[in-house]
């Protein structure tokens, strides 16, 4: 969608002087550079927005130490994606009542590890509770998963687990479920729910802690687009996650990478902060900067709080 802003704005009139000329010049720079960089950098604007004002898509990744919560909120609606750990919850209920989140139209537990699912029943607790996502109904092995799904049952959410290619509207924005598609037998890490989120011509994709070759096959067997402005780094910026081939389908702008500071698992990778950096793309990190909101206006990405 950048490059049709691209082939637009290179169609705008020629100049007529030699005023023109230079004028023309630079608008051309500026919409190059606005093309293949959707993203226009930090801004400081103060405190994050409270409550959020409707314009636009609000895309959050909520610093819960070494997990993962991503919040997105689109004209008053409004989508969470995991809650970290079970000690995270509060403090993911208190990130959500901090921007004015008052009920939760979709939350999607990405798969049952704790450092996604852990927070997840304190938040089901707090806030009324639209549509409720995950991988499976039931998952014997996580303690955290069990909690998570008894809350779930004791206060009436039925648990829907959705097929790749089932898409949802929030607000004027659109998320669809667009992995796994392939099996996950060996690693409940690949049963990790993908959702690409598009509002106008910018896209996210939240990825879990899906391996790249899974990732791949959303792409290569699924058939889904997985080229989008802002990835959120598979499995915390882990080399089992991000490779070269994860960022030539991929093609971010920006990377988020959701960890906690001087975690035993090396998170981020050196290999992936490396390939970040070979590529252009700009890493963000929640051990570094904290909570992370990012506002897009459909054509342009920014960083709309404090870093
Ligand atoms: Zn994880």
């Amino acid at each position: 969608m950048a490059q049709q802003r691209k082939r637009r704005r290179r169609s705008a009139a020629a100049p007529r002087s030699a005023l023109g000329a230079v004028i023309f010049l630079i608008v051309a720079a500026l919409s190059w550079a606005g093309s293949e960089f959707g993203w226009f950098g930090n801004v400081t604007l103060g405190p994050k927005p409270t409550p959020l004002p409707g314009d636009g898509l609000y895309v959050s990744f909520i610093d819960v130490g070494q997990g993962d919560s991503a919040l997105a909120v689109c004209e008053g609606e409004t989508l969470l994606i995991d809650a970290g750990v079970p000690e995270a919850g509060p403090e993911v209920v208190d990130y959500l009542e901090s921007v004015g989140v008052t009920e939760l139209d979709y939350v999607v537990c990405t798969h049952a590890h704790e450092d996604h699912c852990g927070g997840l029943d304190y938040v089901l607790e707090s806030f009324p509770v639209g549509t409720l996502f995950a991988p499976y109904t039931e998952f014997d092995a996580s303690g955290s998963f069990t909690h998570f799904e008894n809350t779930a049952a004791e206060l009436g959410i039925d648990i829907t687990v959705p097929e790749p290619g089932m898409e949802f509207t929030l607000g004027a924005a659109a998320f669809e479920f667009v992995g796994p598609v392939s099996g996950w037998e060996g690693d409940v890490n690949d049963s990790s729910l993908v959702v690409r989120l598009d509002y106008g011509s910018d896209s996210f994709l939240f990825t879990g802690d899906i391996s790249s070759g899974p990732l791949e096959d959303c792409a290569y067997i699924g058939g889904y687009s997985l080229d989008v402005d802002v990835l959120k780094l598979g499995h915390h910026g882990s080399r089992t996650s991000t490779d070269q081939g994860i960022l030539d389908l991929t093609t971010p702008e920006v990377a988020v990478a959701c960890c906690g500071l001087d975690n035993s698992y090396g998170h981020p990778h050196d290999e992936v902060v490396e390939l970040c950096e070979e590529n252009g793309v700009l890493l963000l990190r929640t051990d570094r900067d904290g909570d992370i909101m990012l506002h897009s206006n459909g054509a342009e990405i920014r960083r709309v709080d404090a870093a």
